[in-house]
């Protein structure tokens, strides 16, 4: 299950950055989830809910901020959201990495991670 570990190393990562500032809660972690990653915000709630009971993490609120897809064109520079085209045989539409301005490929530079913005802790 991918929110399960997913889930898993986040908390790892607070709980270690907690640990090394002598924190005696977290009160909110900011999560930033690329559309792309696959990982589902229910699941990953839930998951972040089981692991974190009898946690420093416990109380803490889990904010999940998603973010849009990005590619970059090594061609020409092109930057902007991630196109998308249909395939009317499959009725299907699917994100492409080809440039939209000179057809060279693209490359993804947001929207295809998961980590952590920022983390609220009572001292
Ligand atoms: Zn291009």
């Amino acid at each position: 299950m991918h929110e399960l570990s997913m889930a898993n190393s986040i908390i790892e990562t607070v709980l270690s950055e907690a640990n090394r500032r002598n924190a005696k809660a977290v009160l909110e972690v900011h999560l930033v989830v690329g559309r792309y990653t696959m990982l589902g915000p229910d699941q990953l709630r839930y998951c972040y809910k089981l692991l974190t009971k009898d946690t420093p993490l416990e109380q803490s609120r889990l904010r999940i901020e998603h973010e849009e897809g990005r590619v970059r064109c090594g061609r020409c520079g092109f930057e902007g959201p991630i196109q998308l085209r249909e395939e009317p045989q499959y009725h299907l539409t699917l994100p492409t990495l080809e440039c939209p301005i000179c057809e060279g490929a693209v490359e993804m530079v947001a929207g295809r991670s998961c980590y952590i913005k920022s983390v609220r802790l009572r001292t």
